[in-house]
C-alpha cells in the first residue's frame, strides 16, 4: 500500500514532489525544494529527431540529453547517465560495480562490446561461500549478499573510460560534469528510492559507513526530501583530475580492499558479514574486455548480444534460434506464448550446463548460436503440452537439426540472482546507439559503502554457484567473472538500428528482453506496448515437487492465465522465492523509426516508472 502511494506521487509529477517536499523535508541531506528544478518531470514514451534516450530515472535521461544537445555523441552521453545513475540509483549501479556496453558505429556499421563484468580476487577460495561453522553454505539473504566476501573486483569506472577511448569524443571529465552537479545539488527522493532503502535497512545499519549516508538520523530518507552526496561528487572528481587509476592504483584501490577485507561494521552489527580478500594488486589487475557480439538472423532482423561472461546474448539467442522454426504471428497468442515459454526453458537448460567465463570454460557459443542446433532443440517442445519437468540439455558435440528420440528431464538448478541492476539505450544524431546494463547485483549491492566516498561495493560474486564442483562451468576461481544474465542487445534490419532494448532483474533479464522481443516482431505490439504488457518467465525452474514452472506476474496471470491453461504450463505468481519482486524488470528501449524519427521507451508503471526523452520532440 505504502508502495502505491509513492509511485503515485512519483506520477503527480514535479510541482506536486515540490509541494510534497515542502512538508516532508527531512534531516542531514534533506532541504527543501520548492520550485526546484530538482523535481524533474517524466515520461514514459518519447518520439522525436536528433538524438534519444531512455533510463529508469528523469536525472540520468536529463543528464544523457545535455550532452546530446552539447554536441556529443552517444557513447558520451551514455557514460554521463550512467555516472548520474550512480548518484540518483545507488542501489542499483555506479564505481563500485560491473556492466556490459554494447554499441553500434553507425559509420562502420558495426556492433562491438566492452564485457566491464566484476572479476573475483586472487585471494578466493573455493569454499569462499561455505560457512566454516556449519560447513553448508551461508545463509544467501541477507548473510552472504551483506559480505565482503561477495565483492568483485569492480569493473564500471574502467568501462566508462574504455568506452570513451574507443568510441567517445569527451573526456572522462567532462562526462562526469552533468553527474558532480547532480551529486551536489541533490535529487528529490522518490517512493522507489525511499523503498529501497528501507527493505535495505538492516543490511545498511551493519555499516557505518552505509548508515551515515543511506540513513540520515537513524531512518530512510522521505519521499520529497532532497539527497546529495558530497562525497561521491569528491570521488567523481578525483576520478575527473587523476583518472580511473585513482581507482585501480590510487588511494581508492587501497580503500576498496580494507572495505572488503574489514568491512566497516557498525558496533550493532548483527549479521556474520564474512570478509573478502580483495587486495590492491587485485584492482591493479583489473581490465576490460573488448569482445565481438553475439549474433542470431531472427525472422530477417540481425539481432546482436552481449558474450559471455553475460548468458544473455547465448541464451536470448538460443532461444530467438528455437522460435525461428515455427510462426507466431500465425497462431493465436496463447499457442506463441507457449512456444516462447518452452523455448526460454530449453535455452535456459543450456546455459545452466555450458556457460560461464569463457577465459575458465570452453563454452561452446558456436554450437549454442547455430540454427541448426535451435532446429534440433525446437523438437523438444510439444506443440500441445508443456514439459512438466524442466529440460535436459542438449548435446552440442553433435546435432544435426533432426529430431531424436526425447531425453529424460533433468534436475531443476537453483538461481540466487537478484532483482537489481539498472539499463539504458542512448541514440545520437549520427545514428550511433548504446545499449548498457550496469550493476552492483543486489539492491543496495553488498551493503557496504567505501568509507568517505559515497559508492557501494557490488555483491556480484553471489552470481558464482555457491557451492563448488568441477563439472559446473559457473565455480567459482580466482580471477574468474561470473556468469551474469544482462542482456544488452541491439537489433538491425537491413543493417540499420531497427531496435535497441535491455533490462535489470536477474535471470528474468533475459527472459525480459525475448519476450519483448516477441511482442514486437510476432504479436504486433508496439514497443511502448511490448514494454508495458505483463511479463511471464521461463528459467526451466522445478518446485520441489519437481515439477517445472513458470513465474508470472499476477496481470500475465489474469489476462493469459485462462488461455493458456490447455497447455498445462504451472504459473507462479512473481514475488515468490525465486523472484523476490512482484515486477519483473525496469526495461528500456529506442526504436529507429523511419526517416530519422527514433522512438524512446520506458516502462510506464514498473519500479516506479522510467523517463524517454528525445532532443527534438515530434509527435
Ligand atoms: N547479477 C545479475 C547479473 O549479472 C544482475 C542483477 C540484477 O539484474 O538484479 O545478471
Amino acid at each position: 500500500m505504502k508502495h502505491l502511494d509513492w509511485i503515485n506521487v512519483r506520477r503527480r509529477g514535479a510541482a506536486a514532489m515540490a509541494a510534497l517536499a515542502l512538508a516532508l523535508t527531512t534531516g542531514a541531506v534533506a532541504s527543501p525544494a520548492s520550485a526546484d528544478p530538482r523535481a524533474v518531470d517524466k515520461t514514459p514514451t518519447a518520439t522525436g529527431y536528433g538524438g534519444a534516450v531512455s533510463t529508469v530515472d528523469p536525472e540520468a535521461s536529463a543528464a544523457a540529453l545535455e550532452v546530446l544537445r552539447k554536441g556529443g555523441n552517444a557513447v558520451d552521453a551514455a557514460v554521463a547517465a550512467a555516472a548520474t545513475l550512480g548518484v540518483t540509483e545507488p542501489y542499483s549501479a555506479g564505481i563500485g560495480g560491473g556492466g556490459y556496453f554494447v554499441y553500434y558505429d553507425a559509420k562502420s556499421g558495426k556492433v562491438s562490446t566492452i564485457d566491464g563484468r566484476e572479476t573475483a580476487p586472487a585471494g578466493i577460495t573455493h569454499d569462499a561461500f561455505i560457512d566454516p561453522k556449519t560447513g553448508k553454505p551461508y545463509n544467501f539473504t541477507p548473510q552472504l549478499v551483506t559480505s565482503g566476501v561477495s565483492v568483485g573486483v569492480p569493473g564500471t569506472a574502467a568501462t566508462w573510460q574504455r568506452a570513451l577511448d574507443r568510441w567517445g569524443t569527451l573526456s572522462l571529465g567532462e562526462a562526469l560534469k552533468p553527474a558532480i552537479k547532480v551529486a551536489d545539488r541533490g535529487f528529490v527522493v522518490d517512493g522507489t528510492f525511499r523503498q529501497q532503502t528501507e527493505d535495505n535497512k538492516l543490511r545498511f545499519q551493519q555499516f557505518t559507513s552505509t548508515s551515515n549516508l543511506f540513513l540520515p538520523g537513524g531512518d530512510a530518507p522521505a519521499v520529497g526530501s532532497i539527497f546529495q552526496n558530497h562525497d561521491l561528487a569528491a570521488t567523481y572528481r578525483m576520478l575527473a583530475e587523476d583518472g580511473v587509476n585513482a581507482l585501480y592504483r590510487g588511494p581508492l584501490a587501497s580503500e576498496i580492499s580494507a572495505a572488503v577485507q574489514s568491512p566497516p561494521k557498525s558496533a550493532s552489527a548483527t549479521l556474520p558479514i564474512p570478509v573478502g580478500s580483495m587486495t590492491p594488486a587485485d584492482l591493479a589487475a583489473y581490465t576490460t574486455l573488448d569482445q565481438d557480439p553475439t549474433h542470431v538472423n531472427y525472422r530477417g532482423l540481425d539481432v546482436y548480444g552481449k558474450a559471455p561472461s553475460s548468458s544473455g546474448g547465448t541464451t536470448v539467442g538460443e532461444a530467438l534460434n528455437i522460435l525461428n522454426t515455427v510462426n507466431l504471428s500465425e497462431m493465436s497468442v496463447p499457442q506463441a506464448l507457449h512456444y516462447y515459454l518452452e523455448s526460454s526453458a530449453l535455452a535456459f537448460a543450456d546455459r545452466g550446463k555450458y556457460v560461464g567465463d569463457p577465459a575458465f570454460v570452453d563454452v561452446p557459443q558456436k554450437a549454442l548460436l547455430d540454427p541448426v542446433f535451435g532446429k534440433e532443440r525446437a523438437c523438444q517442445i510439444n506443440p500441445n503440452k508443456a514439459t512438466q519437468v524442466p529440460f535436459k540439455p542438449g548435446d552440442v558435440t553433435s546435432y544435426d537439426g533432426v529430431c531424436p528420440a526425447r531425453p529424460a528431464a533433468a534436475a531443476s538448478e537453483k538461481d540466487t540472482e537478484n532483482i537489481s541492476t539498472t539499463n539504458m539505450t542512448v541514440a545520437d544524431k549520427w545514428g550511433n546507439v548504446v545499449e548498457y546494463t550496469l550493476t552492483i547485483e543486489q539492491t543496495g549491492g553488498s551493503g557496504i559503502v567505501v568509507p568517505g566516498r559515497g559508492f557501494l561495493l557490488n555483491n556480484e560474486l553471489t552470481d558464482f554457484s555457491a557451492v563448488w564442483s568441477a563439472s559446473d562451468p559457473n565455480r567459482i576461481e580466482p580471477f574468474k567473472r561470473p556468469r551474469s544474465s544482462m542482456s544488452p542487445t541491439i537489433m538491425l534490419k537491413d543493417g540499420k538500428p531497427w531496435l535497441a532494448l535491455g533490462s535489470p532483474g536477474g535471470s528474468t533479464i533475459i527472459t525480459t528482453v525475448l519476450q519483448t522481443i516477441v511482442n514486437r516482431v510476432d504479436l504486433g505490439m508496439t514497443t511502448p506496448q511490448a514494454i508495458a504488457a505483463p511479463r511471464a518467465s521461463d528459467r526451466n525452474f522445478a518446485n520441489s515437487s519437481g515439477r517445472a514452472f513458470v513465474t508470472a506476474e499476477p496481470g500475465f496471470i489474469s489476462k493469459y492465465g485462462t488461455g493458456l491453461a490447455p497447455f498445462g504450463h504451472l504459473l507462479v505468481p512473481s514475488g515468490d522465492a525465486f523472484t523476490s519482486a512482484a515486477e519483473i524488470g525496469a526495461e528500456t528501449a529506442i526504436e529507429f523509426l523511419p526517416g530519422g524519427k527514433m522512438l524512446a521507451a520506458a516502462e510506464p508503471v514498473r519500479r516506479g516508472g522510467g523517463s524517454a526523452m528525445v532532443l527534438k520532440p515530434s509527435p
